[in-house]
């Protein structure tokens, strides 16, 4: 069966989509396009990089064009789709390069597109020295506008922008954080997890301002000097903006897809619009989570590569489904940690669930073996029942990936007595007999 998949933007959701097709049906003909000049590139690397952890932002693109090609898939970059007529089944594209439009038709379509990050009216785009944090040539300005510099501003406490503190400090950078809300890490954990997390951003040297609103920036001679707040003015020769993103829905609604009520891209199991023949995946789409059953929008990595699967499978005329998420995270902001799934107490009480927590302070591994760090972890179930609803954990980075333990046991809807019952891995290097995890589910039990 000849079919001409058509996939707009060429990164995580994308690229999967394109691979998984061409394995499945090598008698599809895929042709990605791309706005950009890359394709396939870790953006979840960009503050390593510029932090000096990673080499090259070269390290950080996993398949170039030519290999694509190898594969069968037509890569077109620094082209951007700017239409899409569904009944017809084409998209419009302009060639970025040549300066000219034409009509490509397609019978299957991915709409790929990821989101943007935020940029208020205030961020001035005639200022050097002010960045967003998105993609490749971002990081790449961020890099020039290092040289010489000696003070940053970050605009946001969410991860974006605590692992971007940690990069320019680094650095060598005097790094001010700036937060609107009463604390940093404010979507991911409950208070006093981010207060934690706010006191290793401290004993690191960033000044870090919660409460904050930012009125304007200031500058001389077209680059930046300062950030203007309602708590005075913050010198800086970098900016740094990261207070969200939101999901790049033009084509979708160009072509008459519907958006959820996140405001991202609706899609059934298989990926699927409520338009014939046009698929979602990524970033731009929202998914279902399996512990509240409500539609969300949390845009990350592993999310977008399986989104881009499961297009991808069916899109070549296979059957696969995306089983959702159950709002795993991770970060790490110096030398500490931190790790949620599923829900928070907070959370879980913002959605009138029947919710107790129990709290267990420890250490990462047998206290008697070198090393051993404290490990804080909560651990939230239901009331009554002892259905497991979720589990934050904050200590040394390799320790709280323990977090997947409850993560795969949330998406079997398994209980506090499932989690205790779980045979973990015990060695003195690794953890206590009685894993931290274990003594959690034991006391909520
Ligand atoms: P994107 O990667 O945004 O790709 C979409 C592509 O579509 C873009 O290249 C864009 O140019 C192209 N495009 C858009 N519109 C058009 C058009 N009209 N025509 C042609 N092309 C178009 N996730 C994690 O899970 N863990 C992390 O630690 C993590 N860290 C991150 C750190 C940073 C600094 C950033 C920016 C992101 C991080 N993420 C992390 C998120 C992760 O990078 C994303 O979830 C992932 O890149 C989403 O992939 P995507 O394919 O949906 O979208």
């Amino acid at each position: 069966l000849f079919m001409r998949i058509v996939i707009v933007g060429g990164v995580a959701a994308g690229m999967s989509a394109a691979s998984r097709a061409r394995r499945l049906n090598p008698d599809v003909q895929v042709t990605v396009f791309e706005r950009g000049a890359d394709i396939s590139y870790g953006a979840c690397g960009l503050p390593y990089v510029i932090g000096g952890d990673v080499p090259s932002f070269e390290r950080l693109i996993a398949r170039t064009p030519g290999r694509m090609r190898e594969q069968g898939i037509d890569v077109r970059l620094r082209h951007e789709v700017t239409g899409v007529d569904a009944a017809a089944r084409t998209v419009t594209v302009r060639d970025r390069d040549a300066g000219r439009s034409f009509t490509e038709p397609y019978d299957r379509l991915l709409i790929a597109t990821g989101v943007s990050a935020v940029r208020p009216d205030w961020a001035r785009r005639d200022l050097q020295g002010v960045h967003v944090v998105r993609d490749l040539p971002d990081g790449q300005a961020i890099e020039a506008s290092l040289q010489g510099a000696r003070r940053a501003c970050i605009i946001g406490g969410g991860y974006i922008g605590l692992e971007m503190a940690e990069a320019l400090r680094s650095r060598g950078l005097e790094v001010t954080l700036l937060e609107k809300g009463p604390e940093v890490a404010g979507r991911m954990l409950d208070r006093d997890f981010q207060q934690r997390v706010r006191a290793e951003l401290e004993r690191h040297g960033v000044e870090v301002r919660c409460g904050t609103t930012v009125e304007a920036l200031t500058g001389k001679d077209g680059r930046v000097t300062g950030v203007q707040t309602d708590g005075g003015l913050v010198p800086a020769d970098v900016v740094i903006v990261a207070v969200g993103v939101k999901p790049n829905t033009a084509l979708a609604r160009a072509a008459g897809v519907s958006l959820g009520k996140t405001g991202a891209i609706a899609v059934n199991e298989r990926q699927e619009t409520d338009v014939a023949g046009v698929y979602a995946a990524g970033d731009n789409t929202e998914s279902t989570h399996r512990v509240t059953g409500q539609k969300v929008h949390i845009p990350l990595g592993l999310t977008a590569n399986r989104m881009g699967r499961v297009a991808g499978v069916n899109m070549a005329g296979g059957d696969a489904r995306f089983p959702g998420v159950v709002g795993t995270g991770i970060f790490k902001t110096f030398d500490l940690g931190a790790a949620r799934t599923g829900v928070t107490q907070a959370e879980a009480d913002g959605l009138g669930l029947e919710a107790v927590s129990v709290d267990v302070d420890s250490t990462d591994h047998a206290g008697y073996y070198p090393d051993a760090a404290p490990i804080h972890v909560r651990l939230t179930a239901e009331r009554g029942s002892g259905r497991l609803l979720g589990a934050q954990l904050i200590g040394q980075p390799d320790s709280v990936k323990r977090v997947d333990v409850v993560a795969a046991l949330l998406h079997k809807c398994g209980s506090v007595q499932d989690l205790f019952e779980t045979d973990l891995a015990y060695a003195p290097p690794f953890s206590s007999v009685w894993d931290v995890l274990l003594v959690a589910a034991d006391r909520l039990g």
